[in-house]
């Protein structure tokens, strides 16, 4: 274990970072699966794991009983140990059946796990192997949604990082297009196409896109802005295809929202009279929604175990829009450049943490008695337990809570447990 003080610099604020490391508490990163295979409707993502992984695979997305599954589970166990080759033939078996079974696959993600014998295997090859044996009907990929160096949202960011080098390459005399990138609802796609178009803005793509036919074109003239914070990998790689990143606050609450609408409509050249007669009666619309919200939050204290990595822009959110008294704020990653936006906007004198020392953080948790807590469901119980009032972050992945239209229902998943809570108590 180790902790260390880090400063963080956010305009004059000096914000102090505890940096931590010791036992961690997160799901892994196969549990993007269950929010990507909803979006990109034609891919499949056939896990290569262990039956823990099939089953923490199938209990998260039970919900999928009654549809035709995009994901499964080749299980590689002890018996495939006797030889790697006939781990890939097994491999290859399966990948053939299943895209005779299935002719609506269009994009096959192998998705790598953490356990020793599936480490052995080169998913990377068999992606190749596979990919050239079906092209040009189907393209296989691969990236690792393993538990041993990631948080549960970065399974995300390895899955859009794998998809980048197959983006078409846009032509270099391209007109200046715009990249949404990170998983969202598709409502809230079409209310920012709604939005985008009112401003004059129309070269406008959303990566991932909902079907692997429509990937978007990618060159110099790309400029993106990130809607999700646990994106570093891909921001990188598309980068080093040429796109350039639009910084920005991240579109949680009216004022994220607003501020990133306006990063993009500053490099469009949209004039400030049409942002405003765009934005302003949603925005207004917005804040008085929350207004309905805020009594229930105001001045209740809120602490975050790092989990999701959103937890810097909606601890923001919550402070800034609805009152809220950050005690600590946790996140598993604290990407400088992506949240420099959002570190300036946090309130002054603040506990971040970076990382996680799970132990000495429930002892700072159980000291600062906060009435909400934000963590982990192997969190939650056990805190529940001692009578202290928790939100589960990973429900922060799976709910629509970008955007002007949204942000009373971001409010809402907070306000809930406190009612729930009240009425408890009553
Ligand atoms: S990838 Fe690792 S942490 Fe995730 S379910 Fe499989 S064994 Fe567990």
């Amino acid at each position: 274990m180790s902790a260390v003080l880090e400063s963080g610099c956010a305009d004059t604020k000096v914000i102090p970072i505890l940096k931590e490391r010791g036992q961690r508490e997160v799901f892994c990163g196969l549990t993007g699966i269950i929010w990507l295979h909803r979006k990109i409707q034609d891919a499949f993502f056939l896990v290569v794991g262990s039956r823990t992984c099939a089953h923490l695979i199938q209990s998260a997305a039970g919900v999928m009983i009654f549809a035709e599954p995009r994901f499964a589970t080749a299980i590689i166990d002890e018996r495939d140990l006797a030889g790697l080759a006939d781990a890939n033939d097994e491999l290859d078996h399966v990948v053939r059946r299943l895209l005779e079974r299935r002719p609506d696959i269009k994009l096959l993600f192998l998705v790598g796990s953490c356990p020793s014998e599936v480490i052995k295997l080169d998913l990377s090859r068999a992606a190749q192997r596979l990919s050239s044996q079906f092209n040009p009907g189907v393209r296989v990929l691969n990236y690792s949604g393993s538990g041993i160096e990631t948080t549960f949202t970065q399974g995300e960011d390895a899955c859009l990082a794998s998809l980048v080098p197959t983006l078409p390459a846009a032509q270099v005399e391209a007109a200046p297009s715009l990249m949404i990138v990170g998983t969202l609802a598709d409502v809230v796609e079409d209310q920012w196409t709604r939005l985008f178009t009112e401003m004059g803005i129309h070269n406008v793509s959303y990566f991932p896109p909902r079907r692997s036919t429509e990937l978007p074109s990618i060159g110099a003239n790309t400029r993106y802005l990130l809607a999700q914070p646990f994106l570093a990998d891909t921001a990188r790689v598309l980068e080093e295809r040429g796109a350039q990143r639009l910084p920005a606050p991240f579109p949680l609450g009216v004022e994220g929202t607003t501020a990133w609408l306006k990063a993009a409509a500053d490099m469009f050249g949209v004039s400030a009279e049409k942002f405003d007669a765009v934005t302003m009666p949603k925005r207004e619309r917005a804040m008085r929604a929350l207004q309905h919200q805020r009594p229930q939050l105001e001045g209740k204290r809120i602490f975050f175990f790092p989990d999701s990595q959103l937890e810097i822009p909606i601890a923001r959110f919550l402070s800034r829009e609805l009152g809220m008294q950050l005690t600590e704020v946790g996140t598993p990653f604290l990407h400088k450049q992506h949240l420099a936006e959002e570190m300036a906007m946090m309130p002054a004198g603040i506990q971040i943490s970076e990382g996680q020392h799970v132990e000495n953080q429930i002892d700072r948790c159980r000291a600062v008695k906060p009435d909400l807590v934000v963590c982990g469901l192997g969190l939650a119980n056990p805190l529940e337990a001692e009578g202290m009032t928790t939100k589960w972050a990973i429900e922060l992945v799976f709910t629509p809570i970008q955007g002007y239209d949204q942000a009373a229902d971001l409010a809402e998943l907070f306000a809930r447990p406190l009612n729930r809570r009240m009425r408890l108590v009553a």
